[in-house]
């Protein structure tokens, strides 16, 4: 009975220790030495599987330590038939909600003209906006899309979320399915993307999203790349339509050099680093899933493959 940790081999050690901090006597092995591959019951990836994971005839269980999945469903070397559990850590929560919040505020202070005016040499007062002010929408609710709404709900913004199914969030007046989004976005000033990528919401970011906007509105967008229409976000910039785009994630990635947004005045790039998952955090839902596959129970976040997330 092994585990095989087949993420980055950069993280192996940190992954290994926060694992045997839990218990000790797991057997972890290490891709590609992992001995007989009948041992394995249960993998451990990252956003992809570095090889063919179907050798593995008596494998339990395939864990993830991405919180999206949409390029592990791609795979080929994905067993079909096992199941797979998406990462939920904490550590990766409040760093999602630190950086979209951190981003909000930078907005709502007027960051970006206060930069721009201090490198001019130019003394800029002028009045304070409150958050009541502000209206916010965020385009998925689930684990990440929640959490940043209970903290931007306690800071005062008026928040407007998107989802597949209806929510009960303080503060949040919730609006379903795609026939909803429109009506979500109206008057919306600072839009918020975390959805997760599958069939139903790529290219979800495009020109009919923006112009739903009010005037001027502000993208921070952290979820993946191929949720963006890239063309449809610099002609929405060049038209003022929006104001800025924060963007954490991109198609493919690195950006490429000589992409447009880096050098957008309006474009605020960050290398998709809006949050990692810790392996401290991490590791509780991993021994936890490798004990319920082992006991033949469903796993903790198991992704629903029929629905792509
Ligand atoms: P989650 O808990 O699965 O939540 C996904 C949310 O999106 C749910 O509210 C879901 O609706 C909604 N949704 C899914 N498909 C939809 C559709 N077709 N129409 C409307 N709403 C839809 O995922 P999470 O843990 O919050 O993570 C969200 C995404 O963040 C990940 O998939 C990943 O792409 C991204 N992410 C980025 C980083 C980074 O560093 N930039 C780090 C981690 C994660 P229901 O609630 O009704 O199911």
């Amino acid at each position: 009975m092994a585990i095989l940790y087949a993420d980055d081999p950069a993280d192996a050690a940190d992954w290994a220790k926060a694992i045997h901090a839990l218990d000790p006597a797991l057997d972890l092995r290490f891709w590609p030495d992992f001995g007989a591959a009948g041992e394995i019951d249960f993998v451990i990836v990252g956003s992809k599987a570095p090889g063919d994971l179907r050798q593995f005839a008596n494998l339990r269980a395939i864990q993830s330590t991405w919180a999206g999945v949409n390029l592990l469903l791609g795979d080929v070397g994905l067993p079909p038939d096992r199941p797979l559990a998406r990462m939920v850590d904490r550590g990766l929560t409040v760093s999602m909600t630190e950086y979209v919040v951190f981003h909000v505020l930078d907005h709502l202070r007027e960051g970006p003209r206060l930069r721009a005016a201090q490198r001019a040499h130019r003394w800029l007062d002028g009045p304070q906006r409150s958050p009541r002010s502000l209206s916010v929408g965020i385009l998925g609710l689930g684990v990440l899309g929640a959490d940043v709404a209970a903290k931007l709900h306690a800071l005062g913004f008026p928040l407007r979320g998107w989802s597949r199914s209806r929510k009960e969030l303080p503060g949040v007046t919730s609006f379903a399915g795609r026939e909803q989004l429109t009506a979500c976005l109206a008057g919306v000033e600072l839009l918020i993307c975390l959805l997760p990528l599958t069939d139903d919401t790529r290219g979800i970011l495009d020109h009919t999203v923006f112009a739903a906007l009010a005037p001027g509105a502000v993208l921070i967008h952290a979820a993946r790349g191929a949720h963006l229409v890239e063309a449809d976000l610099l002609a929405a910039l060049e038209a003022g339509h929006l104001s800025r785009a924060v963007i954490d994630v991109f198609a493919p990635e690195p950006l490429p050099a000589g992409h447009p947004f880096w050098r957008h005045p309006a474009v605020t790039v960050t290398p998709h680093v809006a949050a990692i998952t810790r392996a401290g955090t991490g590791a509780e839902d991993i021994v936890a899933n490798y004990r319920r596959a082992m006991a033949g129970q469903p796993l903790i976040n198991q992704v629903d493959r029929s629905q792509g997330y």
